[in-house]
């Protein structure tokens, strides 16, 4: 039977893989891992992915043994890499998963379909997700997802058989790759039986009280389902997930109808959750149908917004987490250290950087792409740009780094972690440390300007100058023409665009 090439990209896993399962009902398989070099010194990967990967290709290559099958292991430029395969082991096809990537693995699958024209070599790629390709209207939109949803994840096939002969290659770290180590500490770790027992701790022991948790990060740490790096990297498919969910609720539905008592709002929290899983594939829709907008504003009409403003000390400052705005810093320190923040402190950090630093959001995304470890492409851009207000059809949402201090961590419990040198600073002071009276600086053992810094910018000043210069822009008439068309093609259709300003 004519041999097969299995392509693992980022779909790590073995369950509700169909390409594997296509290619493993056709023949001797060839499953491969590429480390592509052009995808690994790009601006957005860092160490820590490296790390993740790794992590997930090792159980990857465990379960592929298990079933008479091998992973190769290769290194180098696609379709180069695969062309010096097939001419030792000529295979018939490549199966993989459809992508929604950025500018370089698109240039790269355009590649990879060129050489397999060249070489009479089938290319098939097969959805993994909710996001459609060549979706011609974003109407109706929810229901495709959903029958997307609906259809039963796919086990593992029980035997691959193998290619004779056929190496492994060589597992790469960082070093071998030509890039810095990661210098995180207690970062998740990959693979697929990590990504079920964080589905099964979510859904069983942690969600119970998930839409309360969810917005803050000390809550948030245990409180949100913390599956996003293993749906990034796809050591677990959405639908598996989804169908989960649904399980869950119906289980408790159950229970509840059988007259048993529920310990916690599990209901309303599986219904907040499962409501994510569809954004997730909405935000991934918007750059598989718009791919420029990695780039550039998702509604041109505000180019020149800020584009020529970028203060490159504030850029630093916000980088480093030394803007002297608590919440900032911490939740910026706390992604070196984990890659990981929960939703509202990512948005309140875009907000800050688009808003209070008037920074153009194309730099903050791709610094911040680098540290998060779930760094997925179509919901990283997407949200940037909704969160810097540049999307027109979106509310203008300008976080107070103070009230988030006061709303989420007002005893200082996650800002102590992550910035020591607030330690001794009393909670009334902790929203705004440089109030603190010189007295009160020198008893909380914090001298402002010198251990802690000094606001890099006056919030109230940049709140309200960001406010009138983005709602001037808004009300330009080619900015409201554009924004229509905005919602034309990328729009959720659950509320209408006249409601929307
Ligand atoms: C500026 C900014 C950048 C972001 N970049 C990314 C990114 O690169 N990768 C990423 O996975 N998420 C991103 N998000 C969305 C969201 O913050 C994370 O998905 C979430 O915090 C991950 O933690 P969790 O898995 O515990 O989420 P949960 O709250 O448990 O949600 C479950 C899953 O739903 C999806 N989801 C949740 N919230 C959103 C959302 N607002 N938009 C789209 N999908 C969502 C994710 O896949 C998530 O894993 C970003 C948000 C903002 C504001």
């Amino acid at each position: 039977m004519p041999t097969q090439l299995v392509w693992f990209k980022r779909d790590l896993r073995l369950l509700d893989h169909k390409p594997l399962v296509q290619a493993a009902g056709r023949g001797p398989c060839l499953c491969v891992y590429v480390y592509e070099p052009e995808l690994i010194h790009s601006p957005e990967y860092d160490g820590s992915h490296h790390v993740f990967i790794n992590e997930s290709l090792r159980e990857l290559e465990i379960g592929l043994r298990a079933r008479g099958g091998m992973l190769t292991l290769l290194h180098g430029r696609i379709p180069d890499v695969f062309a010096d395969l097939h001419r030792v082991y000529p295979f018939e096809a490549i199966w993989a998963h459809e992508e929604t990537g950025n500018k370089v693995t698109f240039a790269r699958d355009l590649r990879l379909h060129e050489w397999c024209r060249s070489q009479g070599v089938a290319f098939h790629e097969l959805p993994q997700n909710g996001v459609i390709r060549r979706l011609k209207n974003r109407d109706g939109w929810s229901g495709k997802w959903q029958q997307r949803m609906r259809g039963q994840p796919l086990p593992a096939p029980e035997r691959i058989a193998c290619v004779p002969d056929v190496k492994r290659g060589r597992s790469l770290d960082e070093r071998d790759v030509g890039i810095e180590p990661s210098t995180k500490l207690g970062v998740q770790q990959g693979g697929e039986s990590r990504a079920l027992e964080v589905l099964r701790s979510f859904l069983h022991e942690r969600g119970a009280n998930y839409r309360k948790d969810m917005s803050s990060p000390v809550s948030g740490w245990d409180g949100c389902s913390r599956l996003s790096p293993y749906l990034a990297w796809g050591n677990i498919s959405i639908r598996t997930v989804h169908r989960a969910a649904a399980e869950r609720a119906r289980e408790l539905r159950e229970q509840r109808k059988a007259g048993e008592k529920i310990n916690g709002p599990w209901l309303s929290s599986l219904t907040s959750f499962q409501g994510r899983l569809r954004w997730h594939c909405h935000f991934m829709q918007k750059l598989e149908d718009e791919p420029r907008i990695e780039f550039e504003n998702m509604n041109r009409a505000y180019d020149g917004l800020r584009e020529n403003d970028f203060n490159e000390a504030y850029f630093d400052a916000w980088c480093s987490g030394q803007t002297g705005y608590p919440m900032v810093d911490a939740c910026m320190r706390c992604l070196h250290q984990t890659g990981w923040i929960n939703f509202r402190m990512r948005a309140m950090l875009a907000s800050f950087a688009a808003y209070h630093l008037w920074l153009h959001w194309r730099r903050p995304a791709v610094f911040l792409a680098r540290h998060f470890l779930d760094f997925e492409p179509g919901i990283h851009f997407s949200q940037f740009q909704m969160q810097s207000g540049v999307t027109g059809i979106n509310t203008v949402r300008i976080y107070s780094p103070i009230k988030q201090v006061k709303d989420q961590d007002p005893t200082g419990v996650f800002i102590k972690r992550y910035c020591p040198e607030l330690e001794g600073v009393p909670d009334e002071y902790l929203p705004e440390p440089h109030t603190m009276p010189p007295l009160v600086q020198q008893w909380a053992g914090c001298v402002i300007g010198k251990d802690y810094p000094s606001p890099i910018v006056d919030h109230k000043t940049a709140y309200q100058a960001a406010r009138d210069r983005v709602y001037a822009f808004k009300r330009k008439p080619e900015v409201r023409a554009a924004a229509e068309k905005v919602y034309q093609k990328h729009g959720s259709r659950r509320r209408p665009m006249s409601r929307r300003t």
